[in-house]
């Protein structure tokens, strides 16, 4: 067997960044993933990347700098933001995003607003994470010295005199043992385990359910290897979750969400019939806020037969590249148990069992409003250009509940990517980057993320560890 330097956990934006980073500067890389391919959660997401003074800003007429996109995160974030990481990720952006990744091939094609920042700066690669994810790959599979252990499950970590000194692997039926000098870590979060996610999210929410909704590898196995090693872990219980999903009734076992979108105009109810929030703030602070604000922390999108036509189901299965697949999405609202209709209002809130009286209330007021030509809705305050009526039968509710895409809090590391004890001393030979690390350093995004700060710090934090591990 040949000596390896290094054996990367995880084949998704960390993992892959990281091997590399390290396999450039030469050293002799293992990169080990449970999944039969390379790409990781970033293979279906959206690879949105929050990065601030951009030449792609500055020929959209958008000014903007990294001292204001840094006042922007720490606000959102609060006290808990690692200031340190995030300085250095945002002063990173524009060399690594635009001039490193740009040799590689990767295009930023637009520039989106969202919450929290006060200029636009959610910038869309072309082909989403799953393009960025085949560049990378590409660039990767190109260096010599990287030896890809793909359909490896990592049991294990290996320690010997007080170190990590390797990992323990399924390969089918087989055990595999690999050791090197350095383990870096990059096996994702835990948004796809039922058990970790009521363990930490559930009590912090109140919520009846929640959805999962991370990458499918996202289990939190890397979690309970560094748990078992004696790794220091923080804000474990900062779940970024979305209000806009649906039971994914399909794969009831699951406990898989469906993220529902393009449905503007869609009024949010609770299990009165009230409505209860300004439906177009939808981020983990304001709309799921609101939403577990809800009896039972769960309410109704409520829309008409117009807005309905108009829906996207952001899932592989409902869409086809980024076009949604509209017999999917119609057999979804005829065959989900979690939807409900009706000819009118009435007979939708018999059916939904909330309130009539409420119900048809927050269907007329919506369109009075529109109807006066206001610019907000008196109640809330949604912004309504261009907003249609609620007025085309059949009326149509989708369950809503909380859905955990994103893991704020994670393992703790130093600047370099070094994973650090209870009592802030690393333990040798073990590093880690991306989600299983809050993104970067723990907890790069404190207990609220700007859009747009998952990809980019995992990718960042993953050159940083792969740096590390092969000076
Ligand atoms: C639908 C969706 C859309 C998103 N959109 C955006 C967006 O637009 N912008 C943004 O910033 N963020 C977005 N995110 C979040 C972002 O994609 C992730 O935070 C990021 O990709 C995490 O990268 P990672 O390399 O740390 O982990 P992952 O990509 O999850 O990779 C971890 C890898 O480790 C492997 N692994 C786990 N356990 C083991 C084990 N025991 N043995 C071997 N291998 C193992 C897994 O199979 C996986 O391949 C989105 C997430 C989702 C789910």
């Amino acid at each position: 067997m040949t000596a390896l330097d290094v054996i990367v956990i995880g084949a998704g934006v960390a993992g892959v960044s990281a091997a590399i980073e390290a396999a450039g500067r030469g050293a002799r890389v293992a990169v080990v993933d449970a999944a039969p391919g390379v790409g990781g959660t970033a293979s279906g997401a959206g690879g949105g990347t929050c990065i601030a003074g951009t030449p792609l800003q500055a020929r959209l007429g958008i000014e903007d700098s990294v001292d204001l996109a840094l006042e922007d995160w720490l606000r959102w974030g609060g006290d808990t933001v690692d200031v340190e990481w995030a300085e250095r990720y945002l002063r990173a952006g524009v060399p690594l995003f635009f001039d490193r990744l740009g040799e590689a091939g990767v295009r930023w094609i637009s520039v989106h607003p969202h919450e929290g920042n006060r200029v636009p700066r959610w910038h869309r690669p072309d082909g989403g994470g799953l393009g960025v994810m085949a560049l990378l790959e590409a660039r990767a599979r190109a260096l010599p010295g990287i030896d890809w252990r793909l359909g490896h499950r990592v049991r294990e970590l290996v320690t010997a005199g007080g170190r990590i000194t390797g990992v323990r692997a399924a390969h089918g039926e087989r055990d595999v043992e690999l050791s090197a000098a350095a383990v870096v870590v990059a096996s994702g979060g835990f948004n796809n385990s039922s058990e970790l996610v009521a363990e930490h999210a559930g009590p912090a929410a109140g919520a009846e359910r929640i959805l999962l909704g991370g990458g499918r590898g996202a289990r939190g196995e890397g979690h309970r290897m560094l748990q078992r090693v004696g790794a220091q872990f923080t804000q474990l219980d900062a779940v970024w979750m979305y209000p806009y999903a649906t039971p994914d009734y399909r794969h009831e076992a699951e406990g898989r969400g469906l993220a529902i979108r393009g449905v503007e105009g869609e009024i949010w109810v609770n299990d009165q019939g009230a409505r209860f929030h300004d439906e177009s703030l939808r981020g983990g602070a304001t709309g799921t806020a609101a939403l577990l604000a809800q009896p039972n922390g769960r309410g109704w999108s409520v829309l008409d037969a117009r807005i309905a036509s108009r829906m996207v189901i952001a899932d592989p299965d409902y869409t086809r590249g980024n076009d949604p697949i509209r017999a999917r999405v119609e057999e979804f609202l005829r065959d989900s148990p979690y939807v409900v209709s009706g000819a009118t209002p009435t007979e939708l809130a018999a059916r939904m069992g909330v309130d009539p009286v409420q119900l048809r209330a927050a269907i007329a007021d919506m369109n009075a409003a529109i109807d006066a030509g206001l610019d907000r809705d008196p109640e809330h305050g949604k912004p309504l250009a261009g907003l249609p009526r609620l007025d085309e039968a059949p009326f149509t509710a989708v369950r809503l509940h909380p859905m955990a895409r994103k893991n704020l809090g994670g393992v703790r590391t130093d600047l370099d990517g070094r994973v650090l004890d209870p009592d802030d001393r690393p333990i040798p030979g073990l590093y880690a980057a991306g989600e299983v690390a809050g993104m970067a350093g723990g907890r790069i995004n404190g207990a609220a993320a700007l859009e747009g700060t998952a990809f980019g710090p995992s990718l960042f934090s993953g050159i940083v560890a792969g740096r590390t591990v092969s000076d």
